[in-house]
């Protein structure tokens, strides 16, 4: 087997960087990035766009019926599309992550997003990021990682991120929102957030990108030694 035919689960809680490490590694491996929290969010973009109430679970399974998801690939790049329509930068605000958060406790959105997952980890050559990657997803994936920071950390990182981007924003409420989203994460009973039995834990917080992308290249090239 060679490096870029692994499959790796990638899980960890909102801003741990998953994300942005994924794809340093997939750049110096040539394994598929797949972000699945897109796909959550999508849902939830389209339930936000329709009207449909965060604690409105009958509403948003309703809208399962009629929704179109692809998650499609472009010169190498993820791309979801709603009803065709590539969700770019729309899924990427407060209210997404609020709305993301909310549609992935129900069970049924859930199963919805499955098979598009499963089919894509069967293909292999994957580095996938989640909540249940390593769980439910590629329980059998030959490298699973849970990947943390601090709650600090995180919001720190989340903070400068936005006031880079020109937003106004207050570090206490940006780490009130990791805790909560933390909280909901990991307390809800479907596939909540957690590391599978087999997950090496990595605490990046001493770590940049390129130092964790490393470490993780490091543990594949290990699993392919031995
Ligand atoms: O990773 P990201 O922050 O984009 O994910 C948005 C939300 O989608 C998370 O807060 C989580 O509730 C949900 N999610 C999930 N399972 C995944 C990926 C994301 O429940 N595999």
């Amino acid at each position: 087997m060679e490096l870029n035919q692994l499959r790796v689960a990638l899980d960890g809680p909102s801003g741990a960087g998953k994300s942005t490490i994924a794809k340093a590694v997939a750049a110096k491996t040539g394994l598929i990035y797949v972000d699945t929290g897109a796909l959550y969010r999508t849902v939830g973009l389209y339930a936000y766009e329709n009207g449909v109430a965060t604690d409105d679970t009958a509403g948003i399974i309703a809208l399962l019926d009629t929704v179109d998801i692809k998650l499609t690939y472009r010169d190498g790049v993820q791309c979801v599309l709603l009803h065709g329509e590539p969700v770019g930068d729309r899924i990427r605000t407060e209210t997404g992550s609020v709305y993301a958060s909310a549609v992935s406790k129900i069970p049924e959105v859930r199963a919805y997003l499955l098979d598009m997952q499963k089919k894509l980890a069967d293909e292999g050559g994957v580095i996938m990021d989640g909540r249940d990657i390593g769980t439910v997803i590629m329980p059998d994936a030959e490298i699973k990682i849970f990947m943390t920071a601090s709650a600090e950390e995180r919001a720190k990182r989340r903070y400068r991120e936005q006031i880079a981007r020109g937003l106004d924003v207050n570090f206490d409420e940006v780490l009130e929102a990791i805790l909560a989203r933390d909280k909901q994460d990991s307390e809800r009973d479907a596939a909540p957030l957690k590391p599978a039995d087999d997950a090496v834990i990595f605490d990046n917080g001493p770590y940049d990108v390129e130092g964790s992308a490393d470490y993780i290249v490091g543990l594949m090239k290990r699993y392919l030694a031995e």
